[in-house]
């Protein structure tokens, strides 16, 4: 067990309530004037809310600094370099009109949860390093995971050329503007070499952990994802003079087919979700049998093999439909995403600090993408979930009750320790 300095409690408790303060505090910045958080990449809100941190990580007596893409490291070096470090975090960018909690959660109680280590128990033996990562939503510029695939190499300076915002603005050029001129330092100048494991501690985003009345969720797998187009064709005829047995009516085609996604998807069971999120009537007209609809179908599940075959027994199926409808169906693969195992050990250690606080915890699927899914090829990688109330995320309505989020960030502080100072879980990564 980790050795205890005399009244870490009470400093552990301070600790807890200053991650609250800083927590809202840094809500300010992009806070929009109707309630929620827009703070999205390289804006100012978005400038604003990174110095802020940098500042506050300095005051914990962490270095702090950007690296070349704008992702802010806050670091406590440890005694022995061999050691490669631990980095923990999450992002500070929101969706548009989002919540104080996703992201910034994690940001804030790493930064703090350094902090506390520091002034509890000094310089550790391994360094830690706090991370808030530029972008992870994908709200500005149609790439996800800017910040985090910089540093795991994932995402490349060639990138930021190409892609623009609603407004024109390349990715490059916003970049640029916000002061991050990265021209010379090669296509990868964020990337870390040597990273000994990442923790992430977010919010759940979905009502599980309310459900079965647990305060802590450990992450089993990030889920992976496919997601389709589908274009379902028949024949566009006059609603009045078309009988029924003559039709071949696309719609109708689709709806059995959105009908049937959901039965298989109930059929198959958890982890696996299936979602038709988006329909469209082209041409669409009160009196005309419809020709051509397109529907989205999104497919998750933590098991690649499961996902696949799947996808595979579920197409098969529509098309089945469609042969006996006479419509034709033509699918389109617009991302195939796979699932992403968190590590069984650090897992473990977060489950023993668990119980060592009495913090009632359970295992649990990300059915969300999140910055750890990029860190999970190349590093172990774990998750901490906080409850959401009532499930709701990326809107100004996210909450997570106080004393969950102490809990997660005690629990966060409690692994921390035991990879930095030597604790029991020092050698399983
Ligand atoms: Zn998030």
């Amino acid at each position: 067990m980790a050795k205890r300095i005399p009244n870490s409690q009470d400093l552990l408790a301070q600790f807890g309530e200053r991650m609250l303060e800083v927590l809202e505090e840094l809500s300010s910045y992009g806070a929009d004037p109707e309630g929620g958080v827009t703070r999205l990449l390289y804006t100012e809100s978005w400038l604003q809310a990174q110095r802020a941190l940098i500042s506050k990580m300095q005051q914990l007596g962490l270095e702090s600094a950007f690296d070349a893409v704008g992702n802010v490291f806050g670091k406590l070096s440890g005694s022995q370099i061999a050691l490669k470090p631990v980095l923990t975090g999450s992002h500070v960018d929101t969706v548009k009109n989002g919540g104080k909690y996703d992201g910034a959660y994690g940001v804030v109680a790493s930064m703090m949860a350094l902090g506390y280590l520091k002034a509890a128990y000094g310089e550790p033996k391994r360094t830690l390093e706090a991370v808030s990562f530029c972008e992870e939503e994908g709200s500005r510029f149609p790439l996800a995971y800017w910040g985090s695939g910089h540093v795991t190499g994932a995402r490349s300076l060639a990138q930021a050329a190409e892609l623009a915002d609603p407004a024109g603005v390349t990715l490059l050029e916003a970049m640029r503007q916000a002061g991050f001129n990265a021209a010379g330092l090669g296509e990868h100048p964020a990337k870390r070499e040597q990273i000994g494991a990442y923790i992430e501690l977010h919010i759940e985003q979905g009502s599980v952990l309310t459900y079965r009345h647990k305060q802590i969720g450990v992450v089993t797998a990030i889920v992976g994802q496919i997601r389709l187009t589908v274009h379902v064709t028949g024949s566009s005829n006059h609603a009045g003079t078309t009988p029924m047995t003559m039709r071949r009516d696309a719609l109708a085609g689709a709806a059995e087919m959105v009908t049937l996604t959901e039965q298989m998807a109930l059929e198959a069971g958890e982890p696996l979700v299936a979602t038709v999120g988006r329909l469209e009537v082209r041409r669409g007209t009160s009196n005309v049998v419809p020709g051509d609809v397109t529907f989205t179908l999104d497919i998750r599940h933590t098991d690649e093999p499961e996902m696949r075959t799947f996808c595979v027994r579920l197409l098969t199926k529509l098309e089945e439909i469609a042969l006996r409808r006479g419509l034709t169906i033509e699918t389109v693969e617009n991302l195939h995403a796979s699932p992403v195992a968190m590590h069984e050990g650090i897992s473990a250690a977060i489950e023993a600090a668990c119980e060592a606080v009495s913090f009632p915890s359970m295992r649990l699927p990300s059915g969300a993408g999140h910055d750890a899914q990029l860190f999970g090829p190349i590093c172990p990688s774990a998750m901490i979930f906080v409850p959401s109330v009532a499930g709701i995320s990326h809107s100004p309505a996210e909450f997570t009750e106080a004393g969950d989020l102490v809990a997660g960030f005690q629990t966060l502080v409690h692994v921390l320790y035991q990879f930095g100072y030597g604790g029991e879980a020092d050698e399983i990564i």
